[in-house]
Order: structure tokens, then sequence, then C-alpha cells
């Protein structure tokens, strides 16, 4: 019994001053990044208590038995946000099938080690925008980092997004007699999209993704018209049936009549919008929507011979909708369909953000206050100011002169933990 006390007494003493510690953080930064007014602050302390930022400056003073982190040769700035990731599909699926040769079971395990890479690669929030035939798994993924048993970004989820039969979201080649799950929900009717919002709802989904367009091999090559998948009344129903529930709509959408009712009806967010015409990004702009570009994605190399033109023709309309777009003022989110490229690599997009002819400041606020804004996180994430979320990274050189140092981070704080240094 004294044996044991004696080592309860020892925990609680080794314990006690780590708990304090990291109870207050101070992080002595070299550079930080004011993401808001584009000025780069030297020698700033930020200081952290109970996993959000208390003060920042290069004059707040270290307390006493604070934990101290020297990153005075590194570069500070907020931890990124991906707007369009899928963690349950990994790059090898258009080779290997996941719903045919995965067990969901397998693929939620493939889904936690891709949440820990997104966040080790300096992405501390994100939102998976569906989850490609493994129903809930999201849900789990999400809650599990949430409780703190596997490490990953903040995330938001979209679970089984709604499409419809001879659209996107298929399980295409097979013969006819084989019944299989498909990558989406299928809703051939009003009632089917009612039920399966509600159903989502239950399971706890915190968007519905609408596959307003079809994907690429349904666009008319001769006048470059994507198809789209339901009718306004349709949209409109799905748009109002998730507002019951007070649910976003993120609609898929390339351009053409699917993408301006959705935008015209109120969805939150165009995801792709490659083909998205002058009229659609104006209204846009009027209502405040959000575009997620995920421009890499659709460069992916090694395509089927026989989609070469396509694949030409997709680059060379999104390239230009960007410059349209960005001249417009559309609110562009950061977003790279990770999955489809590899987790981890979420980077990618920045620099060819840049090449599109995005400012580099503008393609960071992109990956932060802008995608905060879509996620309504704007008093939470995405900045670096007194009564935000501790989420900060940091890169070896200033980004606003390369951008690709943010493929390389350093160091990686999400509410206060230090995953990465
Ligand atoms: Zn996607």
């Amino acid at each position: 019994m004294k044996y044991l006390l004696s080592i309860i007494a020892l925990l609680l003493f080794a314990t006690a001053p780590t708990v304090q510690a990291q109870d207050l953080v101070a992080i002595r930064a070299g550079a930080m990044l004011d993401v808001e007014t584009g000025q780069v602050h030297r020698n700033v302390v930020l200081l952290i208590r109970n996993g959000r930022i208390e003060a920042v400056g290069a004059n707040v003073a270290v307390p006493k038995g604070a934990e101290v982190i020297d990153l005075s040769d590194q570069f500070v700035l907020p931890g990124l946000m991906d707007a369009h990731t899928h963690l349950l599909i990994q790059p090898d699926y258009a080779s290997n099938n996941p719903i045919l040769n995965k067990s969901i079971p397998f693929r939620t395990a493939e889904g936690i080690a891709a949440a820990k890479a997104t966040l080790l690669a300096g992405f501390t929030t994100i939102r998976d925008m569906d989850s490609e035939g493994a129903d809930w798994a999201d849900v789990a993924i999400r809650d599990a980092i949430d409780k703190g048993l596997v490490p990953g970004p903040h995330s938001q989820v979209a679970t089984r997004a709604l499409s419809i039969t001879g659209g996107y979201m298929n399980q295409n080649g097979l013969a006819p007699q084989i019944d299989v799950p498909q990558f989406g929900f299928l809703a051939d009717s009003d009632d089917a999209i009612v039920a399966e919002i509600r159903r989502e709802y239950k399971y706890g989904t915190n968007w519905i993704k609408l596959y307003a367009t079809g994907t690429t091999r349904h666009i008319n090559l001769a006048d470059m018209t994507p198809l789209p998948q339901f009718d306004r009344d349709q949209i409109a129903l799905v748009i109002k049936e998730a507002a019951r529930f007070r649910i976003p709509v993120a609609a898929h959408a390339y351009g053409g009549p699917g993408a301006y009712d959705a935008v015209d009806l109120g969805a939150r967010s165009i995801e792709h919008g490659m083909l998205l015409d002058d009229k659609t990004l104006d209204l846009m702009v009027q209502k405040g929507t959000f575009w997620v570009p995920t421009i890499s994605v659709y460069m992916t190399e090694g395509l089927p011979a026989e989609w070469s033109a396509r694949t030409t023709a997709i680059v060379k309309a999104h390239k230009a909708t960007f410059a349209r777009a960005y001249k417009k003022g559309v609110r562009i989110a950061y977003g790279t369909d990770a999955g489809a490229i590899p987790h981890g690599e979420n980077a990618i997009d920045f620099a060819l953000m840049v090449d599109y002819g995005m400012s580099t400041i503008d393609a960071i606020r992109s990956a932060t206050i802008v995608t905060a804004d879509l996620m309504g996180l704007t008093e939470e994430t995405g900045r670096l100011s007194p009564g935000m979320a501790a989420d900060i990274i940091a890169v070896e050189g200033n980004p606003l002169d390369d951008i690709t140092q943010l493929k390389h981070v350093s160091f990686v704080m999400k509410a206060g933990h230090v995953y990465k240094n």
C-alpha cells in the first residue's frame, strides 16, 4: 500500500509540471505573417493558453513557467486549410476500386493515416467532401480526431454525396445483373432526396454534397457543356431540406445550368467549376458564393489516351476561368481533391494558383481566412490573433517570396498541441 502511494505521489509530482507547461506556451517567431494585412512582423512572441492564442506581438513578455518553443529562425503563419479533401480515397483508386477491393474498416484505417499525413503537412483544418462509398466512415474519423484518439485536422464532413443513376459516382463497367454499392447515393426522385438528407443529418454530416453536374466524361466536347444532373426544382429541394437542419450545400458543378442554378438557389460553394461562365461568376460575386477550384487534380497525368484531348481542353478552360473569377472578385477557397492526389501533398495547388495569376498573399488567404469563412470558422481559425485557436505552422523561408515553401512545413501546432517540430 505504502509502495503504491509513493508511486502515485511520484506520478503526480512527475506529471504536474508538464501539464502546467502545456497550459501556457510561448512561441518565439523570427517572422510572422499577418494574413489579413499581408504584413510580415519580425521577432514576435505568440502566447498560447489552453490551446488558444492569448497575445501576439513583439512586446509580449514570456511569463514565468511558460513552455518556450524557439522558432526564431522560422517563418510562422496560421495553420493551412483544405476545403476539398477525400480522406477515404487513395491515389490508387482508379486501378484498385476501393468499393470492390477494400473493406470499409480497412478504408477507415487508410483514412486515419491520411488525416495524420494531412496534419503533418501543415493543414490543421479540412472539409472532407464526401466519403466515396465508405458511408459514414468520415464521421467516425472526424469524431476520433476530436476525441484525441488519433491525430488529424479539425474536420467537417459530407458523408454520402447525392448523385443520379447514370451520372457521376456510379460504378461503371460492370454487367447490369451485378448489383454493388455505389460511390454516392443515387437519388432519382424527390422522396429519395429528402430521405437521404434526413439520414445524413441523423448520422452526423456537416455538409450536403450535391453532384449538380456530371463528371468529365459527361462533358460534350463540341460545345464544352457539362451534364446537369438535377433540375432547378430538385436543386431547390436539396437546399431547402438541408437548410431545415442548418446544413450548407456544396455543389460539385463544372458550369452550365447545373452550376448557375446551384448558385442562384443558394449553394454555399461551387466545387471545381472549370467551365463557369461570366453570368454565373457575376452571380457568385453578388451572392457571396465560394469557389473551390481544385486545380491540380485536373492535371493528373496517366489518363487513358482517348481522354487526352478532353483533359487538355478542360485544363485550358480552368486556367481562363480562374483568371476571370479572380479579376471579378469571386471568393476563391483553397481545395485540392486530396485522395486523387496523395494525402499530405495538399500544398501542391499554391504554385498553380500563383501560376494562374493569383498573388502569393491571396493564395495564402485562400487557404486561411477565405476557407475559414466558407466553413463558418471565421472566429475560430485562419488568423493568428487573440482568441483564435492556436493552429500554427512554420516554414524556413518567406512564402510571399516563394510559395513552394508551404510544401515543406517544419512545425505544426493544432489547438495548442505540437504535432511536428
Ligand atoms: Zn472531390
